[in-house]
């Protein structure tokens, strides 16, 4: 299991050194399992060819170390990429839709409102004038008269519009 445990190990460091050099990890990783697995059987292979007995499994651990130091070096010394991990691309640098914000307005041309005056056009009536809204009294007593009404609402006599 510790062979195992190396390997995974070599698979991430090589991961992470093929980002850097701008190279998509994904074949390093597979670069890295090959060369380690296909050399160790290798080793294994060479090592039963020569009857070196249990010497064969070291030819296999020393065959892997070798396909797992040519992945290393593939992965830290080979040539530059373009490629940038998703995962460490700048938030910043992240824009779904080129142009589409900071649009401009053309200010000169530019009405906010279609009465002209660049304010808000009232939902509601203007006020009555002052004119109309002045206060009547009655003719008799002198007492206001009601809104709208020509009756005085203190002695009862009827005033003329
Ligand atoms: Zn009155």
């Amino acid at each position: 299991m510790l062979e195992v445990f190396g390997l995974v190990m070599l698979c991430k460091a090589n991961k992470k050194n093929a980002i850097a050099r701008g190279k998509r990890p994904g074949g390093f990783i597979a670069l890295t399992i090959i060369l380690w697995i296909g050399l160790e059987i290798l080793g294994v292979v060479v090592g039963v060819s020569l009857d070196l007995g249990r010497g064969s499994i070291f030819l296999a651990y020393l065959f892997a170390g070798i396909g797992a130091l040519i992945s290393f070096l593939c992965s830290k010394f080979g040539p530059k990429g373009d490629y940038v991990d998703p995962s460490t691309q700048s938030v910043n640098s992240y824009n779904p839709m080129p142009g589409s914000y900071n649009v401009p307005v053309d200010t000169a041309s530019y009405t906010p409102y279609p009465n002209g005056t660049g304010v808000q056009p009232s939902p509601f009536k203007p006020a009555p004038s002052a004119a109309a809204a002045q206060p009547r009294f009655c003719e008799h007593c002198g007492s206001p008269l009601p809104d709208g009404s020509n009756f005085c609402g203190n002695c009862g006599a009827k005033n003329e519009a």
